[in-house]
């Protein structure tokens, strides 16, 4: 049997990183100002914060500039619609990302529906959601535009193929089936979910299998059909007291039992991943040039 291939998600993120900074130099240098990025943190959720420290930095290295908008966890809800469209108005602004989850008195809809679909670089706006469905050009959510770029980096063909993805959720399951089936892309489409029956007999016949369900080592190598190329969204924390912060990081899939019976696998940590701030940057440079306006 020839070897699986481990995609390295690390390394293809560095890789859109570095072509975008191009591209950023590129747009500088014939006299336009840099992208710029608003990215509004309620709150002190210490993982989101840690998101948004990192997409300060990977936006600083590409040449994009972001500013963070930082407010308080009992804003009101009026008040950050207000500094929404504060946002939408302001030209010197490109893209706008709100990091989610919201405090539970917000509600997200409301914020999400109220960006500028021309400036949102997230692409949960329905307007996006929307074109993209319709296969018209527009944003898209980063980890699903994220693990299409893998999956064409890595040369898997899709054409024909059967993909199966697990999971159906706004910002994964749903706008990566979307993408997967879009014309051109022409792969063959299951979603399943947690009301899926016998849903190893339809993981079984993916030639492409995405796992973005959020339960750690769910997907086992009796689901997975010999040479397949498996993608595994999930980013579960699982207890290990031999970690210095008492837990580990696993994927949905069980990499160790699966690594020999697909043709390519991505780890976790270190596959689907790395992908999200690279996609963002991206997207963030297509707002700055205009291009779903
Ligand atoms: P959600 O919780 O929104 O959705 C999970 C989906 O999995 C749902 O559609 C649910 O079905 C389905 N599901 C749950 N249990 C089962 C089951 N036993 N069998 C079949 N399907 C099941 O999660 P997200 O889509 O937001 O995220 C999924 C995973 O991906 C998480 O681990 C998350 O941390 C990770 N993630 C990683 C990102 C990255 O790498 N950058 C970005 C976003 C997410 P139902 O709809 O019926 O409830």
């Amino acid at each position: 049997m020839t070897q699986t291939r481990i995609i390295d998600g690390r390394a293809v993120a560095q890789a859109v990183r570095e072509e975008v900074r191009e591209e950023v130099s590129t747009w500088i240098a014939q006299g336009r100002p840099a992208p710029r990025l608003a990215v509004v943190l309620v709150g002190n959720h210490p993982a989101s914060a840690s998101y948004v420290r990192g997409k300060r930095k990977a936006s600083a290295e590409a040449g994009v500039e972001s500013e963070t908008l930082v407010r308080d966890e009992n804003i009101s809800e009026e008040a950050l619609l207000d500094l929404v469209r504060t946002l939408n108005a302001d030209q010197e602004i490109d893209g706008i990302l709100v990091q989610l989850p919201l405090p539970e008195h917000i509600s997200e809809k409301r914020i999400i529906h109220a960006i500028d679909p021309a400036k949102d670089v997230d692409g949960f706006h329905p307007e996006n959601v929307g074109r993209l469905l319709i296969g018209d050009p527009a944003f898209v959510s980063a980890t699903p535009a994220g693990i299409m770029e893998l999956l064409s980096r890595a040369g898997i063909a899709l054409r024909g193929q059967r993909a199966v993805v697990v999971g159906r959720s706004n910002i994964v399951g749903k706008p990566l089936a979307a993408l997967l089936m879009q014309r051109g892309t022409d792969a063959t489409v299951t979603v399943c979910h947690s009301r899926t029956q016998r849903i190893e007999e339809i993981t079984r016949e993916a030639d492409i299998l995405v796992a973005a369900i959020g339960r750690a080592g769910f997907v086992t190598r009796n689901m997975v059909k010999p040479g397949a190329a498996v993608i595994d969204v999930g980013i579960n924390r699982v207890e290990d007291p031999t970690r210095a912060r008492g837990y580990r990081l696993a994927g949905d899939v069980d990499f160790d039992d699966v690594l020999e019976q697909a043709g390519h696998i991505t780890p976790v940590p270190g596959g689907v991943g790395p992908m999200t701030i690279a996609m963002l940057l991206r997207n963030t440079l297509a707002a700055a040039q205009g291009a779903y306006r």
